[in-house]
């Protein structure tokens, strides 16, 4: 993979002070504070720093942790591992593979068939959205989805409310 390599200055250039910190500087986003946690568009997500493909929306991981998370990468190369030094309570660091990006952590809690969690700050990504009916599943994904691994959405639209307290307009003489 080629690589991008950009000084701080350039970077800062390029990234507002919240994608700087979280990318450059290994700061995490605070839980539910960002774009994407719980988004449930589909497309593909991308380096905030080199646009490379990190992560697909057919491998996130429905889980309520605050920050998006992806059962695994959309390429075996796109990211890579490391011990996080500064945080070591955190585990393993995720680092785009292409321009050195801090993205977020990696997890062993994962839904099969990974085992995996990458939970990664919306502040590292980028996303582009596609068509819903031109989704085509990983095998990865479909796997997860045949054994339901996952929250099951079951949102049910509430009864219509009923209007309480009369017309409130005024006009028709109820009191
Ligand atoms: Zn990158």
């Amino acid at each position: 993979m080629k690589k991008m390599i950009k000084t701080d200055a350039e970077w800062q250039q390029l990234l507002d002070h919240k994608q700087f910190m979280v990318t450059r500087r290994k700061m995490t986003e605070p839980p539910y504070s960002n774009e994407f946690a719980l988004s449930e568009k589909a497309g593909l997500y991308s380096c905030v720093c080199c646009n490379e493909p990190l992560f697909d929306s057919s491998c996130k991981i429905e889980i309520k942790t605050g920050w998006p998370s992806f059962f695994i990468p959309a390429s075996p190369n796109a990211v890579r591992e490391e011990a996080d030094e500064n945080h070591p309570e955190q585990g393993i660091a995720v680092i785009c593979n292409c321009c050195d990006a801090h993205l977020g952590h990696l997890f062993e809690d994962g839904p099969a068939p990974s085992g995996l969690r990458y939970s990664i700050n919306s502040l590292a990504l980028s996303f582009e959205e596609r068509e819903e009916n031109a989704v085509q599943q990983s095998q990865a994904a479909q796997a997860v989805d045949a054994a339901q691994v996952g929250e099951v959405k079951g949102w049910q639209p509430a009864e219509s409310a009923e209007k309480e307290g009369g017309c409130g307009g005024g006009s028709c003489g109820c009191n």
